[in-house]
Parts: C-alpha cells; sequence; structure tokens
C-alpha cells in the first residue's frame, strides 16, 4: 500500500508513520529525518539547507523533490512506501505524482492527523528526540524509562533545534498557509481518511490500523 501521512508539525507524524511501517512492512520515508540527516553530517547538501530548518522555513521545492525522487527509487517499494512529511505544498504534490507516474504508481491513501494548535506547541516543545536511532519521546506524554536516555538503543536525547517557542509559531504558519491546502488536493480524490489526533498514541494507531484494514480489503 502506498500511503502518505499528513497533518500539522507535532501532530504525531513520525510516530505513527514508525507503526505505520512496521504493521504494514514498508519503508518509512520523511523528509524531515532525511534533510536532518544531512545537518548532521555537514554534507553540501546540509549546509544548503540549515538555515532552513532553523527557522522553520520550507527548503526549497526543488531541492525537496529531488531527495524524494531519489529516495523512492532507492527503497524497496515493492510492498509500498509511507511518505511522511511530503508534499508540503501542491507544486511538491505534483512533482509527486508525476514520480509515481513514472514508476507507474499512485498513493492509495492519505491520513490525515487532527490535533488543536494549543496540544500541538505543547506536543513540539517537549518533544525529545534520539541521537543515534532517531526515536522519538515526548518528557511528559511518553518520557523515556530513563531521563535522557533512549530506551531502545541507550543513545542520547537531544531537542531539536526547531522544537523552540519561536519556531513552532512560525512553522504552525507556513503549515496553515502552505501545507494545509494539499488536503483538499487529495480530498478531491476521495483517498483522504481523518484520524483524531488527540488521544492517546495507541488509540491513535488502533484509528489508523482499521483504516488501513479497510482499505486493503
Ligand atoms: P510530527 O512528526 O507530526 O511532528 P511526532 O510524532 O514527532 O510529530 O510527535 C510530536 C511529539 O508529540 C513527540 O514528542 C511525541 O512523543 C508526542 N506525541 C505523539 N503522539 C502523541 C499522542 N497521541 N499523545 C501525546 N503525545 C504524542
Ligand atoms: P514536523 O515533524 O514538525 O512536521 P519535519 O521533521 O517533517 O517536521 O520537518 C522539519 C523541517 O524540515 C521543516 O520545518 C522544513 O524546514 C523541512 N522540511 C521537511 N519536509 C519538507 C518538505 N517536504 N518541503 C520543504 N521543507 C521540508
Ligand atoms: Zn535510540
Amino acid at each position: 500500500m502506498n500511503i502518505l501521512i499528513m497533518g500539522p508539525p507535532g501532530a504525531g507524524k513520525g510516530t505513527q508513520a514508525s507503526r505505520i511501517a512496521s504493521f504494514c512492512g514498508i519503508p518509512h520515508i520523511s523528509t524531515g529525518d532525511m534533510f536532518r540527516a544531512e545537518i548532521k553530517q555537514a554534507s553540501e547538501l546540509g549546509k544548503k539547507i540549515k538555515s532552513y530548518l532553523d527557522t522553520g522555513k520550507l527548503v526549497p521545492d526543488e531541492v525537496t523533490v529531488e531527495v524524494i525522487r531519489k529516495s523512492l527509487q532507492q527503497a524497496d517499494t515493492q510492498k509500498g512506501f509511507l511518505l511522511d512529511g511530503f508534499p508540503r505544498t501542491i507544486p511538491q504534490a505534483e512533482a509527486l505524482d508525476g514520480i509515481l507516474k513514472e514508476m507507474g504508481r499512485s498513493l492509495d491513501l492519505v491520513i490525515n492527523i487532527k490535533v488543536d494548535p494549543q496540544v500541538l506547541l505543547e506536543r513540539m516543545t517537549g518533544r525529545r528526540v534520539c541521537q543515534k536511532c532517531g526515536a522519538t519521546y515526548h518528557v511528559v506524554n511518553q518520557p523515556p524509562r530513563i531521563e535522557g536516555v533512549c530506551d531502545l538503543c541507550g543513545g542520547e536525547l537531544y531537542q531539536r533545534s526547531d522544537d523552540t517557542v519561536e519556531t513552532v509559531s512560525n512553522r504552525l504558519d507556513v503549515y496553515q498557509k502552505q501545507t494545509a491546502p494539499l488536503l483538499e488536493y487529495y480530498q478531491q480524490r476521495g483517498i483522504v481518511a481523518e484520524v483524531n489526533g488527540e488521544q492517546s498514541i495507541d488509540d491513535v494507531f488502533k484509528e489508523i490500523e482499521q483504516v488501513i484494514r479497510r482499505i486493503a480489503r
């Protein structure tokens, strides 16, 4: 199944995406994760995009689309794929349609996680991420067993540099202006499933699982 997970920053896309990817046995393709990896390695691309992530602006479409094109061509997409954080603009969505067409594929399902802006702020400022494996935690909602240490790999947890109050409000604005209009783009195709993101992580996943089972039948 070819799935896209959408929702405002902090809605729980990454958290749910890891679960969906293992449930469906498909690769989780996250532009945010790929961009952070490039910045960490201080690659040419990493240097070019750092200022966009730091200020919560979108990386230019041309750059982002090339990263996704490579990733979709390299990943093992036999059983499908799960896109997280891409597309974020209408031109990106159009480019994705073109890439998928070349591959003889199309999107089967868009999962939209809905969460109130007030809740998003608290989710993002409390988010902690593992340096080593990228697993996501929350200081209150999903704390690790030992403070500051990843349950899965023992890696050190850090706070993303864009998860500060100022940058977060920028990112929410960018989402409203540039990404929210995408929902209508996909709604016209009748492939959007809305999920209530203001439940426990397990309950959100249960709702998503039901949607996936319904589509897979
Ligand atoms: P996104 O990828 O959409 O930005 P994340 O999956 O990184 O969001 O989640 C943002 C933060 O909220 C993380 O700290 C995560 O632990 C926490 N979180 C995710 N889902 C829930 C939920 N259903 N209830 C409470 N906290 C959540
Ligand atoms: P969130 O979990 O808050 O939704 P991501 O990890 O998906 O955030 O993205 C972090 C940052 O990476 C964005 O604020 C943006 O600067 C950049 N980014 C990620 N995906 C895209 C994209 N599809 N287009 C442009 N910029 C992107
Ligand atoms: Zn880890």
